[in-house]
C-alpha cells in the first residue's frame, strides 16, 4: 500500500487521559488529528497531522447551511500481543466515496486516507484502551468549506480524522433492548440520501428517537417512507430477524445504509450454513410471525454495538416480546464470533482484520 506523505506537528503538551476503566462513547479525543484540504483545480493538498484543536471556518461555509458533509465510523483494537487491528477499513473508505458521490463531494483517495488513518493511530497508539470490549473509535469526516450562500456543490473541502477511546458497549453482559415501531416519522426515503452516511439523515432521525426515549424505548424501528410498512433499519443500525429458522434482513433499496457489520453478518451466516436472505419484509409479516410463535430472534447490527439484540417491539400499542426478552442463541454466537475476529481472540477465516 502506498504511504501518504504527511507533514507532522506533534503536540508539545500531552492531554490528560480519561480513566480507561470507565470510558463514555465519543467524549474524549486523542492528542492529534489528521487534516487534508481539497481545492477545485488543485485537488487534495496539505496533508498534515497536527495537535487536536478547534477548526476555524467562515460562517458562510456550505456545510453549515446546506449540510454538504460525509462521515464514517470504525474501530481499532489492541490485541493481547499489542498489535493494532482494524476491521475491514477498506469497506469504510469505499462507502465514504459512495456517500461523497451522492453529496456531490470530491472523490477521496482511499489508499491515501487509509494510510493517513494508520499513521495517525501509530502516533496516538497509547490512547488505544486494552480492556475487554474497549477500542479506539475512528471518525473520518469531510466538510464543504467554501464561503458562499448559493445552493451548489462547494469548491473547497476539508477531510479530517479524529480518534476517541471508547469503553465496552455492554458493561454487564448483552441486554436486549426495547424498540418502538415508528409509524409517523421516517428516516430516509427512496431516492433520498438514506444510503449515504451524511449528517442530514441523523438530524432527521432525532425527533422520533426522542419521543421513543420519553416512552421508555431505546430506539425506533424505521419503516419505509412510501408505504409505511416495509422495515428499513433500527435506530442507526441495520436489522435482522430470525423467523422459523431463517434469517431475514431488508434488502438494500437506496434508503438503507449498507452497513459493514450487516455485510459481515451475512457472509458469516453463509459460512456457518445458516439460511439468510435479503428481501423486503413488512411489519405485518413480523406481527404474523409473532402471533404464530415463529419470531425467534431479532437484532440490530452496527460498528458501535456490533450486535444489539431486540427483546420487544411496540407496535400499535401492543408489546410483542422476542424470545421472552432474552438474548437468543444465534445473536449470542454471532456477537461472540464477530467481536472475537475484531479483537484478535478468534481466528479470522475471511481476512477481514488489517
Ligand atoms: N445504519 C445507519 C444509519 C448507521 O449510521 C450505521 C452505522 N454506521 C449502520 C446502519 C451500521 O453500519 P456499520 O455496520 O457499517 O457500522
Amino acid at each position: 500500500m502506498k504511504e501518504l506523505k504527511i507533514d507532522v506537528t506533534l503536540s508539545t503538551e500531552k492531554k490528560q487521559k480519561p480513566s480507561f476503566d470507565n470510558l463514555e462513547f465519543g467524549k474524549s479525543f486523542t492528542d492529534h488529528m489528521f487534516v487534508w484540504n481539497y481545492t477545485e483545480g488543485k485537488g487534495w493538498h496539505d496533508a498534515r497531522i497536527i495537535p487536536y484543536q478547534p477548526i476555524t471556518l467562515d460562517p458562510a461555509a456550505t456545510v453549515f447551511h446546506y449540510g454538504q458533509t460525509v462521515f464514517e465510523g470504525l474501530k481499532a483494537y489492541l490485541t493481547k500481543d499489542e498489535q493494532i487491528l482494524l476491521f475491514r477499513p477498506d469497506e469504510n473508505m469505499k462507502r465514504f466515496n459512495r456517500s461523497n458521490d451522492r453529496l456531490c463531494m470530491p472523490e477521496l483517495d482511499e489508499e491515501g486516507a487509509l494510510s493517513a488513518l494508520k499513521q495517525l493511530i501509530q502516533i496516538d497508539r497509547e490512547w488505544i484502551p486494552s480492556g475487554e470490549g474497549t477500542s479506539l473509535y475512528i471518525r473520518p469526516f469531510m466538510i464543504a468549506t467554501e464561503a458562499f450562500l448559493g445552493v451548489h456543490p462547494a469548491n473547497s473541502y476539508q477531510f479530517m480524522i479524529i480518534l476517541s477511546p471508547v469503553g465496552a458497549y455492554y458493561k454487564e453482559g448483552i441486554n436486549p433492548v426495547k424498540i418502538a415501531v415508528e409509524s409517523e416519522y421516517v428516516r430516509a426515503v427512496a431516492g433520498g440520501t438514506g444510503n449515504a452516511k451524511t449528517a442530514g439523515n441523523y438530524a432527521a432521525s432525532l425527533k422520533a428517537s426522542e419521543i421513543a426515549s420519553e416512552n421508555g424505548y431505546s430506539q425506533v424501528l424505521w419503516l419505509d417512507g412510501r408505504e409505511n410498512q416495509y422495515i428499513e433499519e433500527v435506530g442507526s443500525m441495520n436489522v435482522f430477524f430470525k423467523i422459523n429458522g431463517e434469517v431475514i434482513t431488508p434488502e438494500l433499496n437506496g434508503s438503507i445504509l449498507e452497513g459493514i457489520t450487516r455485510k459481515s453478518i451475512i457472509e458469516l451466516l453463509n459460512y456457518m450454513n445458516i439460511p439468510v436472505v435479503e428481501r423486503r419484509i413488512s411489519i405485518h409479516e413480523i406481527e404474523q410471525a409473532y402471533r404464530d410463535g415463529v419470531l425467534e430472534e431479532a437484532f440490530g447490527t452496527g460498528t458501535a454495538a456490533v450486535i444489539s439484540p431486540i427483546g420487544e417491539f411496540l407496535w400499535k400499542n401492543e408489546k410483542m416480546a422476542v424470545n421472552n426478552g432474552e438474548i437468543g442463541p444465534l445473536s449470542q454466537k454471532l456477537y461472540d464470533t464477530l467481536t472475537g475476529i475484531q479483537n484478535g481472540t478468534k481466528e479470522d477465516p475471511f481476512g477481514w482484520s488489517v
